[in-house]
């Protein structure tokens, strides 16, 4: 199968003091006269395509997502998608959740049989004089090159692993080794191939109604105030509140205040899930095992086991857009926020 590069922008394409993204084809320029002498043979001549606009990863937005999706599925072969390090994690996120088909009840139809590899660097590709020295951008390309043959399905490959793109965390914004998954792989999802023809149509559909609404994480913290600010946020004009996802202590833990009982409460009313994870970046939640998380389930808050925050806060978007597109009600969504469609829980099973 042949391999397609794509550049979005981030640092392993950036240049400058501060540094920022280069454009497409400034980045082509010298990406021909210094990288291609260093490719394998086989991919030496590697069609290189670009966004636009390239960003940042910072500045991804979940409709960016979606149209980095469907750029994908119009590539024929296997794609390498140069990427910032900063939102890489719910790119690739993304990449697993929407190159697959849903039917009307939330069940996983079909997937893209074409591997899809999202990489980047901690340093940029080229300095002033060509390509930089000492960078791991090289590397890192070359190794998802190698990653781009064979197999179904997005990863995200760094400092020489190869991770499950719904299962990765940036863990460190300064060493080599960038990413990891504290929860280790997810399980195997055995879904039908289906064709470009079919992903595109799904993304189409999506496309009216996913991003459209507000998906908050709230960090819990001593004095964060949480019932005040799910309140304010119930009640901000402008963008309407989609979800929100609750990043609470330990094992899924949160005071049990009356203003937050209210607040959740509240947004139960008014269909708009609540979920929580932990903010530690190891571990599966178990929310009944202290009083100060088993009240949470009595207000319907839903727990997202050992799922990272990325391919959470993606899942609640997708959620939302099937429900908006299916006329899903609480129990549609629940079900699909509990069942295992993306690699995005573990080998021993779904969130409890
Ligand atoms: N801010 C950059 C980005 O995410 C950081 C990086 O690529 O490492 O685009």
């Amino acid at each position: 199968m042949s391999v397609t590069l794509l550049y979005t922008g981030g640092t392993i394409g950036s240049a400058g003091v501060p540094l920022d993204t280069l454009p497409g084809p400034e980045f082509a320029a010298l990406f021909d006269a210094h990288v291609r002498a260093h490719l394998p043979e086989r991919v030496r001549k590697a069609t290189l395509l670009h966004t636009d606009p390239t960003l940042d990863s910072t500045s991804m937005q979940p409709l960016d997502w979606l149209r980095l999706a469907r750029r994908i599925v119009e590539i024929d072969g296997d794609v390498v998608v140069l990427h910032g390090t900063d939102t890489m994690a719910w790119t690739a996120a993304a990449l697993a959740f929407l190159l697959q088909t849903y039917s009307a009840a939330g069940e996983v139809t079909g997937r893209l049989q074409k591997r899809v590899v999202v990489t980047g660097s901690q340093v940029p590709l080229f300095d002033g004089a060509g390509l930089a020295e000492g960078s791991d951008a090289l590397g890192n390309l070359l190794g998802a090159l190698a990653a781009a043959r064979g197999g179904g399905g997005a990863v995200l490959h760094f400092a020489g692993d190869t991770l499950d793109a719904a299962r990765v965390m940036k863990t460190s914004c300064t060493n080599w080794e960038a990413f990891t998954m504290p929860n280790g792989p997810g399980a195997a999802t055995e879904v039908p191939a289906t064709t470009a023809g079919n992903v595109l149509s799904s993304l189409e559909k999506l496309g009216a109604f996913f991003g459209r609404s507000a998906v908050i994480p709230l960090l819990a913290a001593p004095g964060a105030a949480l019932g005040k600010q799910l309140a304010a946020l119930a009640s901000a004009e402008g963008y309407p509140l989609g979800a929100v996802h609750l990043l609470g202590f330990g094992i899924g833990n949160l005071p049990e205040e009356l203003e937050l009982t209210a607040a959740l409460q509240h947004l139960r009313s008014q269909q708009i899930p609540v979920v929580i994870s932990t903010q530690c970046p190891h571990g599966r939640i178990a929310p009944q095992t202290y009083a100060v998380g088993d009240w949470l389930s009595g207000c319907g808050v839903l727990g997202m086991g050992d799922r990272t925050p990325a391919a959470v806060q993606v899942k609640l978007h997708l959620t939302l857009a099937l429900s908006a597109l299916y006329g899903w009600g609480e129990q549609e969504m629940r079900a699909f926020l509990l069942r295992h469609v993306a690699g995005e829980d573990p080998p021993s099973g779904p969130v409890a």
